[in-house]
């Protein structure tokens, strides 16, 4: 298909496969009604040899460890699930953690062909990966996301890591998954505001590259939030065929991939400016997308009328559209951050802006600077 990936749709799920080059195509299954028995089947095709080690989190294994350890080895004997619980927190995605890991995986005797499960959400999914592509060179891993964050982006992609401590996602590789298994009914004990966060990012998808998307979330925004699972599968199906296909266009990051960061400048700078636990990521790109929107409105890139389509989706998503009046926010703040972002090339800062009909972004650095600043200094007042 025109998406670089296709979609399949049965009664209970729907298939995303995402189509990259050397084999390496995977399915990512989104659904929200799967009997055990569907569940099982599916996770089990992707583990290719005897020796399983999931790995979760100590918020979400009282709900959630002991269900995926049964489904992966249900009505087969023939594997060792082992199982390994992380804490939990963005700190925790270090390479304290992944020592952890492979700790667990050479004690276990894990081999070329063993499997690493990832149950969670970006941290774990993140950390797990990583893992997976240095033991042995590489083994194979299963993304089984539990947020809207990492149903929608985390996943998808290839991208695995760790923090360092003087800078995030510093430590890294490329890495594939097998499948991703996403069931929605696991976010039905996300709290809010990670909810919402995730929202942010599907409405970037919809504001860069997906009109028709965009459009459905005004139609059902409220749906959204309040976990409706048609509505979630939905959101998941299109989010997961839009990051496919900037992915497949461009897997090493250049200018089509940049493009995902829409209010990612703005926004690091905010996370980074703020103060640790103030924002989450999504609730900082919210901001970031209202000031990108208006700055593209301002030097008349897009109609005025867009921007204010995007600021009131942001706040039917329940995301913040402003910087509170005790930010510690100011121009010196942004500049200095966003100067320290992964964007800039040659000294110059590139961004990327709305520009022409909903759906349509560019990544530059010819934008009018005045129009940067005065966008900065309307959101510190
Ligand atoms: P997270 O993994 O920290 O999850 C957020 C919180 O929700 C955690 O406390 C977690 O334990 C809890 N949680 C997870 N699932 C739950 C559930 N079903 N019910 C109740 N609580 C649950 O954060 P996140 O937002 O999922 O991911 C953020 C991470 O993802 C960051 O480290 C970021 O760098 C990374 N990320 C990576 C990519 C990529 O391309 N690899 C893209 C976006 C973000
Ligand atoms: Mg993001």
């Amino acid at each position: 298909s025109s998406l670089g990936s296709t979609l399949e749709s049965k009664e209970q799920y729907d298939i995303v496969k995402v189509d990259l080059e050397d084999d390496r195509d995977y399915p990512i299954y989104i659904g929200t009604g799967y009997s055990e028995d569907e569940s099982a089947t599916l996770l089990q095709q992707h583990l290719a040899g005897k020796k399983v080690l999931l790995i979760t989190n100590d918020r979400i294994a009282p709900t959630y460890l002991d269900h995926y350890q049964q489904l992966l080895s249900r009505n087969n004997r023939a594997k060792d699930i082992h199982t390994l619980v992380l804490p939990d927190g963005e700190e925790q995605k270090d390479m304290n953690n992944l020592q952890k890991i492979l700790d667990r995986c050479l004690e276990l005797g894990l081999d070329r062909k063993s499997t690493l499960v990832a149950l969670g959400g970006g941290v774990i999914g993140d950390m797990v990966g990583f893992a997976a592509a240095v033991y042995l060179r590489g083994i194979a891993f299963v993304q089984i996301p539990t947020t809207v964050m990492a149903m929608v982006d985390s996943s998808v992609g290839g991208k695995t890591g760790v923090n360092h401590a003087l800078g995030k996602n510093m430590i890294g590789a490329f890495h594939q998954p097998s499948c991703v298994f996403v069931n929605t009914a696991t976010l039905e004990t996300l709290p809010d505001r990670e909810l919402q966060s995730g929202i942010s990012e599907i409405i970037k998808y919809g504001l860069i590259r997906d009109a028709a998307l965009f459009e459905w979330l005004e139609e059902n925004m409220e749906r959204l939030v309040q976990r409706d699972p048609a509505a979630l599968r939905y959101a998941v199906v299109q989010s997961c065929l839009n990051k496919a296909a900037v992915v497949k266009a461009d897997e090493k990051e250049a200018d089509v991939r940049a493009t995902l960061n829409l209010g990612h400048t703005f926004g690091h700078a905010i996370e980074n400016g703020s103060g640790y636990g103030t924002w989450l990521h999504g609730e900082a790109v919210a901001i970031g997308i209202a000031m990108a929107a208006r700055m593209s409105a301002q030097m008349g890139w897009i109609d005025e009328s867009l921007l204010q389509r995007t600021m009131k989706l942001l706040e039917r998503a329940k995301l913040p559209v402003a910087l509170p009046s005790d930010s510690p926010m100011n121009r010196d703040t942004f500049l200095k951050l966003m100067s320290v972002d992964k964007k800039v090339a040659n000294g110059q800062l590139r961004l990327i802006l709305l520009r022409g009909e909903l759906g349509n972004c560019v990544f530059t650095a010819d934008f009018d600077e005045q129009a940067m600043l005065d966008t900065i200094d309307h959101f510190c007042e």
